[in-house]
């Protein structure tokens, strides 16, 4: 049997009253790995570098085999960066090539640099005039109920391209999730946690571009945009990105 697992910790209260958010994390396990799962979110809640939680909520689902559905995973490249102005022509440029306007990319960028603090979740943005879609908030919205098939090959596979730790390990995953979505043109991400400066922009055409520095060392503030088609339906979009379970299927051979 699987579960789905979820965390989300805030500092001042729960989220919903206010508080601010200080991580999340989302896993898909057989029983037996849950209680070790649980203990590592609970830790992770509390030893973040954005702070220590005094609000944590975990949720434990069990997970029906008729509910997954399968997505492969997005194959990894990296883009050269070697600071955060470089990062952000990398991304623009990137977005561009996944189908993005120029328009868009820009205003994406400087909706993320104009972020006073980190949501917890991703603007949903049109990829022809740049325009937030979602109306969410501060919350935004979340991809959830996501993990890759076999954990330990995965977790093999990226310590053969060189890449340790959990940043990389999640991305690859929600990207890969993000990327099926009907109406998906492009995601645009850089990490909240201070000491984490890469970010990444991937789409279904390139899959995931790796960018090595999207922001000073220090800053705080992350934030993810998901580009979408006009037109695309929004209901139906939110609902794969926070219900529907995705299971990511490496395929073929996977190169760094
Ligand atoms: P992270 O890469 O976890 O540091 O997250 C960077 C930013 O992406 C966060 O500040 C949120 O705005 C957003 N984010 C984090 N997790 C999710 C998620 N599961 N779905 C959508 N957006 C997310």
């Amino acid at each position: 049997m699987l579960y789905s697992i979820k965390m989300r910790s805030a500092q001042g209260g729960a989220h919903e009253c206010g508080g601010r958010h200080i991580s999340g994390a989302e896993r898909i396990l057989p029983g037996e790995q849950l209680d070790y799962a649980v203990l590592t979110m609970l830790h992770r809640a509390r030893e973040h570098e954005r702070g220590c939680a005094d609000f944590i909520s975990l949720k434990v689902e069990e997970i029906k085999p008729q509910e997954i559905i399968y997505k492969p995973l997005l194959p990894f490249s990296t883009c050269q960066a070697a600071n955060a102005a470089e990062g952000h022509r990398a991304a623009i440029d990137e977005l561009v090539r996944a189908g993005v306007s120029f328009k868009a990319a820009a205003r994406g960028l400087a909706m993320l640099n104009g972020l006073a603090d980190s949501m917890r979740g991703a603007m949903v943005v049109d990829c022809v005039d740049g325009t937030r879609l979602d109306g969410m908030g501060e919350r935004g919205v979340r991809a959830s109920k996501m993990d890759c098939v076999n954990s330990r090959g995965y977790d093999e596979y990226l310590q053969q391209c060189g890449l340790t730790g959990d940043h990389v390990r999640e991305a690859l995953v929600l990207a890969s999730k993000v990327a099926g979505a009907e109406g998906m043109v492009a995601e645009l991400c850089w990490s909240d946690d201070p000491n984490y400066v890469t970010g990444y922009v991937a789409s279904p055409l390139y899959g995931y571009r790796r960018i090595p520095v999207m922001k000073e060392s220090g800053n705080g503030v992350g934030g993810r945009i998901f580009f979408v088609r006009p037109g695309t339906d929004l209901h139906k979009l939110i609902d794969y990105l926070e219900e529907q379970v995705v299971m990511i299927k490496p395929e073929g051979e996977q190169t760094c």
